[in-house]
């Protein structure tokens, strides 16, 4: 294959690339600082090689300072003991002060992470609204009363924000993942310490901006930028924290988890996938096809939520390969900053390097390169684009079908029974999500049931709302964002029992 046969969208319009690189600092306490060794680094825009974020470097001094201040805000109450309807007002203000810098915020998550210009507006547009629904739960906070415990007791369950929070993010999705789990955590009332990846650190601190100018109190949230080591680990770790919520690889997950435990601190984990969409002989296959073609070139593939495997009845497995790939040559991938582009650069030249090599090592274990299989070259931009790759063939014990390539590679495997369709789908550590296609409600029913993953679409692929839970089983997580559960992973639950009247016998009699 050449790649003339592919929609490719040369570099167009420099004009919307920085003349100067958006400087990024720590917020500490209310206060932007640079690091106190002076420590900076770089981010070039994987695309187009121009240096687009200059960003302070932090340590395990502005690490400490930073948990210090969130430590304080919560233990003063300046925020926790606001009321509902305050924070709900607050956190109403972001939701409209991210709409209105909205192109600013999805230009510069585009130069960072190498993703298309229409997606990134798109995603800022859902942060705005995960803002406004965080609102609308601070103002519906509420326990449990029991008033069925005999008439001389009641019962409470008080809900109490769990206190300080850490919340580490990817550079896959960063301003969308960091508005999952912040505007949660403070509607709940808790206040935070947030780390943006070193690749993609410049929208955090533009959301930083933005909580300043809503109002927000000093110390609530402090952002600290720099690296897993030692900014994240010591997150992780010190005493001060209570909660960890992060985003990224399973890998990183396991290791927060062990680094938590010795101070037991609530970890809430959402992680990588492997996730499966399983067509049936009797399934609507041009909706298939179009989202199968969705699910693994969205965001060129670095997506948990990527649909990497598909699992096809071997009566329509070669007509949906074909299809698949006939309509992989219409994605327009190419210069991200235009909005026809639907598929952008790859993060990094070590990523890409990462997705090749899976490329590689699947040809190397007997599967067949049907459709791409190597680096894109994109008139006028950077080497790091990877050209949209279906492998047949794949097996279940592949490395390709079992672990996360993060890349717009799609492994298609193939079964006959039900029973073979449910096994291969959990034939996976992870359990993030998974797809049915069938026109028969009750296979979609039963796939349901039977597959372990934290979210099933049927007949649909990546369909996502404020309102529903959103996270892994198995090694895919822990917890849940999103929803009415996304807001309870930012609670204590408090029990209280109250006495009515002086009824209680004398445990000692006292005669
Ligand atoms: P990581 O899991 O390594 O990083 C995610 C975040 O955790 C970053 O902010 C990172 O900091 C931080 N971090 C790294 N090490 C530690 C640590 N020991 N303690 C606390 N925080 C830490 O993801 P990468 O960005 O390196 O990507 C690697 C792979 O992970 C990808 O190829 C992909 O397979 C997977 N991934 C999965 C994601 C998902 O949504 N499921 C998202 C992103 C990646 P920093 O990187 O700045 O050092």
């Amino acid at each position: 294959m050449t790649t003339h046969d592919l929609t490719l969208i040369a570099a167009s319009d420099r004009s919307s690339l920085p003349a100067e690189p958006f400087s990024a600092r720590h917020l500490i306490d209310g206060n932007w600082c640079d690091s106190a060794d002076g420590g900076v680094f770089e981010r070039h825009s994987p695309a187009h090689g121009v240096l687009v974020t200059r960003a302070s470097s932090g340590g395990v001094a502005e690490t400490e300072a930073a948990i210090k201040a969130a430590r304080r805000a919560f233990d003063d109450g300046r925020w926790s003991s606001l009321g509902g309807k305050d924070r709900a007002t607050l956190l109403l203000r972001v939701a409209d002060l991210i709409d209105r810098e909205r192109g600013r915020i999805a230009l510069m998550e585009t130069l960072e992470s190498g993703k298309p210009i229409s997606q990134a507006k798109a995603e800022i547009e859902g942060a705005a609204d995960l803002w406004r629904y965080a609102a609308s739960l601070a103002r519906s906070l509420y326990g449990d009363s029991h008033n069925a415990l005999g008439s001389d007791m009641l019962g409470m369950v008080l809900k109490e924000p769990v206190g300080v929070a850490s919340i580490i993010t990817p550079w896959n999705f960063p301003f969308l993942i960091v508005s999952q789990k912040l505007p949660f955590a403070l509607a709940a009332g808790c206040t935070a310490i947030v780390k943006p990846s070193e690749l993609t650190p410049a929208t955090t601190v533009m959301l930083g901006e933005l909580l300043l100018e809503a109002g927000l109190p000093a110390g609530v949230v402090n952002i600290v930028l720099g690296h897993g080591q030692p900014v994240g680990a010591l997150m992780t770790t010190h005493a001060d924290v209570d909660m960890v919520s992060f985003t990224g690889s399973t890998a990183v997950g396991k290791s927060i988890v062990a680094s938590a435990s010795a101070t037991l601190k609530k970890v809430s984990l959402e992680l990588g996938g492997k996730n499966p969409q399983v067509v049936f002989a009797d399934a609507d296959i041009d909706s298939a096809v179009d989202a199968i073609v969705f699910g693994i070139y969205f965001n060129a593939g670095e997506c948990c939520n990527s649909g990497s495997r598909i699992i096809v009845h071997s009566d329509v497995a070669e007509e949906v390969t074909e299809r698949v790939i006939a309509l992989s040559r219409k994605v327009p991938f190419g210069d991200p900053l235009n909005p026809d582009t639907q598929v952008g650069a790859i993060v990094s030249p070590e990523h890409q390097s990462k997705i090749d090599s899976y490329v590689t090592t699947a040809v190397a274990e007997g599967a067949t390169i049907r459709l791409g299989g190597g680096p894109l070259t994109v008139a006028g931009l950077q080497d790091q684009f990877y050209q949209p790759t279906v492998i047949s063939g794949v097996t279940s014990g592949m490395a390709i079908a079992r672990e996360e390539v993060f890349g717009p590679v799609l492994s298609v495997l193939q079964f006959d029974t039900f029973d073979e369709a449910i096994a291969l789908a959990n034939d996976a550590a992870y359990g993030l999500s998974a797809g049915v296609w069938s026109e028969n409600v009750h296979t979609c029913l039963e796939f349901t049931r039977r597959v372990r993953a934290g979210t099933v679409w049927t007949n649909t692929w990546m369909d996502g709302f404020a309102e529903l839970p959103f996270g892994g089983m198995k090694e895919s997580g822990l917890g849940r964002e999103l929803g009415r559960y996304g807001l309870e992973e930012y609670l204590e639950v408090k029990t209280v029992q109250m006495r009515i009247g002086r009824t209680r016998a004398p445990w000692v009699s006292n005669r």
